[in-house]
């Protein structure tokens, strides 16, 4: 077992290399994958720092070539990278763009292909599969780069996509790591808590998905960790909008829309009651549903006030019905 996950990783080390160079050397590699990574604004050392690469547009070029190098297609097929089918073999990323997804110590575990068409043929963004090496719910992207600027800041950004991390990255702030389009998970949260227990979510300004990453929330305020969160302008994403940027106009507002969660949530949840005292009760649990998660007794006591004061609602009733779901859920 230990043995057939050594193989994995060995594979899948061969894989990036094999895509970065093709990205870097080969012709459609130069023509297509770099020319595009360009006109998204990475410059030559930040392809080269997350190692990105492109895959050959061909059914077998990739699993070909591994096979020649004497890669078994059994380790080819556990990773997900090679697909077999009534004995043929075909690339899963044929035709993308390649991410690849390190651990903290900087092994590659699996890999991200993004599509460069915009045809909604296929998948934006294709990942490969779980395997023994590969467990999704335990890995954030980026975090072998940004595990020291995180513990130097003290702080993390979580951000949705690859491109966020990586363009961040690039402007010179490398505490960013992203779940990579999953929602978080408690294995994900644990790993930044070795880090640093300050977490700044960054939300994309498409709004859909920020009901439900609210949600998930949660789960980090349950590790007694301290979350900060910040949507960007509509339409835009950490990715573009670091584009468009400096530095320090990136970091000031970073710093001026970085809202507490619990601030930002007891906000979210006024504006939507919009005086209706029924839909208010509701939300008011909601809120405490929250504040019911974080293990400190004192910093609970300070939510609660600053909630009643944002809600306009008394303390008293906010502390009787934490009790309430306290005494539930515990
Ligand atoms: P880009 O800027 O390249 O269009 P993005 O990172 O802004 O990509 P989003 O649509 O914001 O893309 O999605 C965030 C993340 O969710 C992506 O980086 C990717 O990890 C994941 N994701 C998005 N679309 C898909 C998809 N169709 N299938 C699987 N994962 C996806
Ligand atoms: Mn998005
Ligand atoms: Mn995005
Ligand atoms: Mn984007």
């Amino acid at each position: 077992q230990a043995n057939e996950r050594e193989s994995m990783y060995v594979v899948s080390e061969f894989a990036k290399d094999y895509f970065h160079k093709t990205l870097l050397n080969s012709e459609p590699g130069k023509a297509i994958g770099l020319t595009y990574f360009k006109e998204r604004g990475f410059s030559e050392e930040t392809i080269g720092k997350f190692q990105l690469g492109y895959s050959p547009d061909t059914w077998d070029a990739f699993t070909s070539e591994a096979i020649r190098k004497g890669y078994k297609l059994e380790y080819l097929e556990k990773t997900g990278l090679s697909i077999v089918k009534e004995e043929k073999q075909f690339d899963r990323f044929k035709g993308r763009v390649m991410f690849p997804i390190q651990s903290l110590s900087g092994r590659v575990l699996g890999f991200g292909g993004r599509i460069l068409t915009n045809e909604k043929k296929a998948a934006k963004y294709l990942n490969s599969p779980e395997s023994d090496i590969y467990h999704k719910s335990k890995v954030l992207y980026g975090i072998h780069h940004a595990k020291q600027s995180i513990a130097k800041e003290d702080n993390c950004f979580l951000v949705e996509g690859y491109t966020d991390v990586i363009q961040m990255n690039q402007l010179g702030i490398e505490n960013v790591v992203s779940s990579s389009g999953t929602a978080l998970t408690p294995e994900q949260i644990r790993l930044i808590n070795r880090l640093t227990p300050n977490i700044t979510v960054l939300f994309d300004g498409d709004a859909a998905g920020q009901r439900a990453s609210i949600r998930g929330i949660d789960l980090i305020l349950e590790q007694g960790m301290n979350v900060k969160v910040c949507s960007f302008p509509e339409g835009e994403d950490p990715d573009s909008f670091s584009r468009k940027h400096t530095l320090t106009e990136v970091e000031d507002f970073l710093k001026e829309n970085a809202k507490d969660f619990i601030q930002y949530k007891a906000s979210l949840l006024v504006k939507e009651a919009q005086g209706d005292p029924v839909k208010k009760a509701g939300l008011v649990r909601d809120m405490v549903e929250s504040i019911a998660k974080i293990p400190d007794v004192i910093k609970r006591e300070i939510y609660v006030q600053e909630c009643a004061r944002i809600m306009d609602i008394t303390e008293n009733v906010l502390f009787n019905t934490l009790a309430q779901i306290r005494n539930k859920g515990n």
